[in-house]
């Protein structure tokens, strides 16, 4: 080690999944900048004590992921608003005299990827349906609104969660049912799943989409696999699909710039890696 080399980090429990060291790895050797980025598995009982200390070791940041997002936004001595409003950090940056400004780019990476995909969508041209209210649906909720939503509507298996996001994120929200969600695809401008389902390892997505119709955008922000069910149906439609590696991608070029101080460039010999 010299006094050159950067240090960051994505920290788990576990970890081992994480995509994140190869994007970063493969963006620190695309910008020939001294410095590594690695995967950390801290457990919660850890997460308050170890992560402060990280500073001192020479990381300049980390990207903290579950089941740390909550105690990320605790930690942290600087919060963004977006982070803030979403109620989570998943990017924090170390600071001189142990500053830890905690910031949340999910939103960020799903709006980024939706805009280099289709250049011509806004999230302002027409109602959107968001299927799902977990962590992700607030960031997902956050960027639409950022974006120019005016109307937004969620559905939730579990409806209580989904009126809780309309309290947190106001009017322009409206609940509408699990079980009407196939009443509710004329018209959309965009279709959001946030669920895990059609995920690898969990429950088939199994809704009705008869109704979709062929001028919306859908999007799925699961990517294992690529192309889920919800898409392959979309693609049948004619609807233009956005599949949810670009958000995993556009979600760490914040970051990136933060601590390494070079924009990376995303390419699709890096979808590859990450495929891989
Ligand atoms: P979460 O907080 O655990 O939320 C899970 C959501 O899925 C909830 O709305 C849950 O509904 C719903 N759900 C689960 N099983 C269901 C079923 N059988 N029927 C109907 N709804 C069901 O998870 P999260 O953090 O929001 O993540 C959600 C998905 O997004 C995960 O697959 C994750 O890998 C993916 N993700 C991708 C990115 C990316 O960069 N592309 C980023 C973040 C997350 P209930 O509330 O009723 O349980």
């Amino acid at each position: 080690m010299n006094e050159s080399l950067k240090l960051a980090a994505v920290i788990g429990h576990p970890i081992s999944h994480s995509k994140s060291p190869k994007m970063h790895g493969y963006w620190l050797e695309q910008n020939k900048i001294n410095g590594h980025y690695i995967p950390l598995s801290i457990s919660p009982d850890d997460f308050r004590r170890l992560v402060p200390e990280l500073a001192k070791m020479g990381f300049v940041g980390a990207n903290v992921t579950i089941p740390h997002k909550l105690s990320a936004l605790e930690i942290a001595t600087k919060v963004s608003d977006r982070a803030q409003l979403i109620g989570a950090a998943n990017t924090l940056t170390f600071g001189i005299d142990g500053e830890i400004y905690a910031d949340n780019t999910d939103g960020y990476g799903f709006i980024t990827n939706i805009k280099t995909t289709c250049r011509d969508w806004a999230a302002s041209d027409g109602p959107s349906l968001v299927l799902g209210a977990g962590g992700a649906a607030r960031a997902v909720l956050s960027a639409l609104l950022d974006d120019g939503a005016l109307q937004i509507f969620i559905t939730n298996r579990t409806r209580s969660k989904a009126e809780s996001l309309k309290r947190d994120f106001g009017d322009r929200i409206t609940v509408i049912d699990w079980a009407d969600i196939s009443k509710n695809l004329d018209g959309l401008n965009t279709l959001i799943n946030t669920t895990s389902l059609g995920m690898v390892g969990k429950d088939k997505m199994d809704l009705d989409l008869k109704n979709l119709s062929s001028q919306t955008l859908v999007t799925d922000i699961v990517y294992t696999p690529l192309e889920t069910e919800l898409l392959k149906i979309a693609s049948t439609k004619g609807c233009r699909t956005v599949d949810g590696l670009g958000m995993l991608i556009y979600q760490g070029i914040p970051g990136f710039e933060k601590w390494f101080g070079k924009t990376p460039i995303v390419t699709p010999e890096l979808r590859e890696i990450l495929l891989k």
